[in-house]
């Protein structure tokens, strides 16, 4: 049995994005090792019938692995085996770049829309950005292009495997490290418009907010890079990470 293949499938079904294609070619794939396996035989079969019961399928499914003595763990370890299996197909070529991606997308949903996952919406939405909505640059991952795609999703998922391993400062993703003197913090903003014009009065001529840029609280410099962004995570991970200097937070 390739384990892989059925690490991919319990990720795919704890996420609750398993097709009836993935169960059944699993169980096809099991037969040519464990040949007398009547449950996987008829989970396979159901691969040739119309309209398959998504309930049935899972019957089988789990008549299947307890045949082999297979205890499915948590959903959450489920879920980390996939990411983690995926991450490492798109690094090696095994699986094509977009379409990795494109599965990892759904486990930002999963997570709540928060953390280390949004990475996977912000390559995903540069998959779109730069293919199909003819943008020349990614707007969450810098420098990325439709040329240097596939190259630069690898990376990204290299980067995704590093930064799941260490321990990173809370609200990471809200956080942005300046590009001049590395400090790492919220930026601060400060007004881009008209700065002498007291904040009330810009409100009451222009009847809006006054527009602002972000800062470095530290040294003023302008537009701290945000770790959305892939560059500035690298840029974090090469100056806090491997090194005995910690983050000034
Ligand atoms: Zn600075």
């Amino acid at each position: 049995m390739d384990d892989k293949q059925l690490q991919f499938l319990l990720g795919r079904r704890a996420l609750n994005q398993a097709a009836t294609k993935d169960y059944t070619d699993w169980a096809e794939a099991l037969l040519y090792s464990n040949p007398n396996s009547e449950n996987a035989e008829i989970l396979a079969s159901m691969g040739y019938e119309r309209d398959p019961l998504t309930e049935e399928i899972e019957k089988y499914f789990l008549a299947t692995l307890n045949d082999l003595k297979f205890n499915i763990p948590s959903n959450e370890q489920c879920i980390g085996d996939y990411v983690r299996l995926v991450c490492t197909q798109i690094i090696s070529g095994e699986i094509d770049a977009i379409r990795g991606t494109e599965l990892l997308e759904i486990t930002y949903e999963k997570s709540d829309y928060t953390g280390l996952y949004s990475i996977w919406y912000g390559a995903t939405e540069d998959i779109r950005n730069v293919r199909d909505y003819g943008e020349e640059v990614g707007f969450y991952n810098t420098g990325l292009t439709k040329d240097n795609l596939p190259s630069y999703l690898k990376s990204i998922a290299q980067q995704f495997l590093t930064l799941l391993d260490i321990e990173l400062p809370g609200e990471f993703f809200n956080l942005s490290i300046c590009l001049q003197c590395k400090h790492v913090s919220k930026p601060s903003f400060v007004r881009h418009e008209k700065p002498w014009l007291p904040a009330v009065i810009y409100r009451l001529i222009y009847n809006t907010q006054p527009a602002v840029r972000p800062v470095c609280p530290n040294c003023n410099a302008d537009f701290p890079g945000m770790m959305q962004d892939f560059k500035a995570r690298e840029m974090y991970l090469n100056t806090y990470h491997n090194t005995t200097q910690k983050p000034p937070l």
